[in-house]
C-alpha cells in the first residue's frame, strides 16, 4: 500500500519535540471521503484525537448542516503532530508526514478528499488554491496512490472571522458527500446552520 502506517512513535520531524502524542486519522476505513485538516491544536493534542477542540466543533456543525455524519468520513490533517503556538506546518514538517497521509489515504479507498483550509488543499493539490473562491470540486489529485476528486473550502477554525464561511464549508461538504454517494436528498445547507 501507499505510504506507510501512521507511526505513533514518530521523530521524522522536529514537531515530534513539542507533541504530547501523535493525532493519527479518525474514522472509517474503507470509506468514501476523506477530510483534511492542517494540523492538531491543543484539544487534539491532549486528546489524540483530529477535530475536537473548537474547530472540531465548528467542524461538527457544518458536517451536520451538509447532512454528512462524522462516522461515515475519515478525519484526518496534513501532519499528525501539533505544531507550537498552533503556527503553519512548514513544507519540510508536511512532507515528512506525507507518508503517514498517503498510507490513510489509501487504506480510505475513498474516491473523494475534502481538503479544509489552504494548508491542506496546497498538501493534497500539490499547488495553491483560493479556497475562499472554490466553490465546486477542485480537481483530481493523485493521493494514496490513486486518482481522488477533491475539494477544498475554508478552514473551520478561520470562519469564527469570515462571513457566510460555515455556510460555504457546509455547502462544499455537502457536494462532496454527494459525490462520494454518502447523501440522502436534503434542502440547502444553509437552512440548518
Ligand atoms: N485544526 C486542524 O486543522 N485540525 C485539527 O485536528 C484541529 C484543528
Amino acid at each position: 500500500m501507499e505510504g506507510m502506517p501512521v507511526d505513533l512513535a514518530c521523530t521524522r520531524c522536529p514537531l515530534s519535540k513539542g507533541r504530547t502524542q501523535v493525532v493519527a486519522g479518525e474514522g472509517p476505513s474503507p470509506c468514501r471521503l476523506v477530510i483534511v485538516g492542517e494540523a492538531p491544536g491543543e484539544r487534539e493534542d491532549l486528546e489524540g484525537r483530529p477535530f475536537v477542540g473548537r474547530a472540531g466543533a465548528i467542524l461538527d456543525v457544518a458536517l451536520k448542516a451538509g447532512g454528512v455524519s462524522r462516522r461515515e468520513a475519515l478525519i484526518t490533517n496534513v501532519v499528525k503532530c501539533r505544531p507550537p503556538g498552533n503556527r503553519r506546518p512548514t513544507r519540510e514538517e508536511i512532507e515528512a508526514c506525507r507518508p503517514f497521509l498517503e498510507w490513510e489515504v489509501a487504506r480510505a479507498g475513498a474516491p473523494v478528499v475534502v481538503a479544509l483550509g489552504s494548508t491542506a488543499a496546497k498538501a493534497v493539490l500539490g499547488r495553491s488554491v483560493k479556497v475562499s473562491e472554490v466553490k465546486a470540486a477542485a480537481g483530481r489529485a493523485e493521493i494514496g496512490g490513486a486518482p481522488r476528486e477533491v475539494f477544498v473550502t475554508l478552514h473551520p477554525a478561520s470562519s469564527r472571522f469570515r462571513k457566510g464561511a460555515r455556510e460555504q464549508i457546509a455547502g462544499v461538504l455537502q457536494a462532496a458527500a454527494s459525490r462520494a454517494g454518502l447523501l440522502r436528498p436534503k434542502g440547502p445547507a444553509q437552512a440548518r446552520l
